[in-house]
């Protein structure tokens, strides 16, 4: 009979983690998602003893270059995740995945994940920066740091680990496109640390991550599991961008599209999510037509604080999450809410 919380399950979903060039000296000329979950974490030294015991379950859920991640994977992978976390005799869910997009998912899992499973039990992704066939390949050591933070009393919803740094699904961000540790949360720092064999969480960190968590804070009501994996189609929102001299027209282009109608739009604004005079313009016409609109912030840091003058409202979550959570709540308002009762 399985033994209660005696396996960590590693979901694979592709990634340059999985990826191969050909010749071990080469870190960049790959191609990403070759090999299999399975193939990849027999190949690694160091994971039986990062699993302290546990049993080892993997599961290959997609295999593909994170850059062509879409809602539908997101939603499987949810499911997955849900029905592993849900097993007496699982402990944690681990997940391989590409670098590029690794943010989104991490998010999407954050808000569509039944709060009181997070609250009991921890998601972790994992990535690389050089494919599986490199002679320096890094997958291997962030497979095992993933497992020690999976494992480890204190971890609890959904972490990403990469090069020895933890950050929470809320605050993590790719910030450099080909160092190791490409990943930041920002003037937070990361929740916890892997040294050694040992995860050291920050605690001050830590503790208000929980209390949101406990608070079920960033799960969007309705957009269960159940509703979004029967999902076939998902609220078009597409990602704007201010810049000097930026006009309206994407946004005239975009409401002008009749073969998919854009529900919402995310704006990155400058500084504090400000929009020149005409993109603005555009937008407010947008949103007075129907189209849900949200500024963020195209600075990495700091999100958008509300002022007297806003015409649109504002995100501190960057431009990419906050595209992922208008999709969720869109779904949630338009094609999930019950039918009201007579
Ligand atoms: N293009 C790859 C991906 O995101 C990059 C990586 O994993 O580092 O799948």
């Amino acid at each position: 009979m399985a033994k209660i919380n005696q396996n960590v399950v590693i979901l694979g979903t592709g990634g340059t983690i999985a990826g191969t060039a050909a010749s071990s000296a080469d870190h960049t000329g790959y191609t990403a998602a070759q090999i299999g979950v399975e193939q990849l974490m027999s190949a690694i030294a160091g994971l039986p003893a990062a699993l302290q015991g546990r049993g080892l379950i993997t599961e290959q859920v997609a295999q593909i270059d994170s850059k062509d991640m879409d809602f539908a994977t997101m939603a499987r992978l949810a499911t997955r995740c849900a029905h592993w976390l849900s097993r007496e005799e699982v402990s944690a869910v681990v997940v391989t995945h590409g670098t590029d997009t690794l943010e989104e998912t991490a998010w999407f899992l954050q808000c569509v994940l039944p709060a009181q499973l997070l609250a009991a039990k921890p998601v972790v992704l994992t990535c690389a920066m050089r494919p599986a066939t490199s002679s320096e390949a890094d997958g291997p050591r962030n497979v095992c740091d993933a497992v020690r933070v999976a494992l480890s009393a204190q971890a609890r919803g959904v972490l990403a680990v990469c090069a020895g740094d933890v950050h929470s699904a809320l605050q993590v961000q790719k910030v450099h496109s080909h160092a190791l540790n490409a990943f930041s949360s920002g003037d937070a720092g990361p929740i916890a640390q892997v040294v050694g064999e040992s995860v050291v969480f920050n605690a001050l960190q830590e503790a208000i991550y929980k209390e949101n968590l406990a608070a079920g804070q960033w799960n969007i009501a309705g957009a269960a599991i159940k509703y979004i994996v029967s999902t076939v189609h998902w609220p078009r929102v597409e990602l704007l961008l201010n810049h000097s001299q930026a006009s309206g027209a994407v946004v005239h282009a975009l409401l002008a599209d009749s073969a998919q109608p854009v529900r919402g739009l995310v704006v990155a604004g400058t500084g504090n999510g400000s929009l020149s005079v005409d993109l603005e313009h555009a937008l407010v016409d947008a949103q007075s037509h129907g189209v849900r609109v949200l500024r963020a912030s195209r600075c990495a840091w700091g999100g958008v604080s509300a002022t007297v003058n806003d015409r649109l409202p504002g995100t501190t979550l960057s431009a990419v999450k906050a595209r992922v959570q208008m999709v969720l709540e869109l779904l949630h308002d338009t094609e999930l809410s019950p039918a009201p009762e007579n």
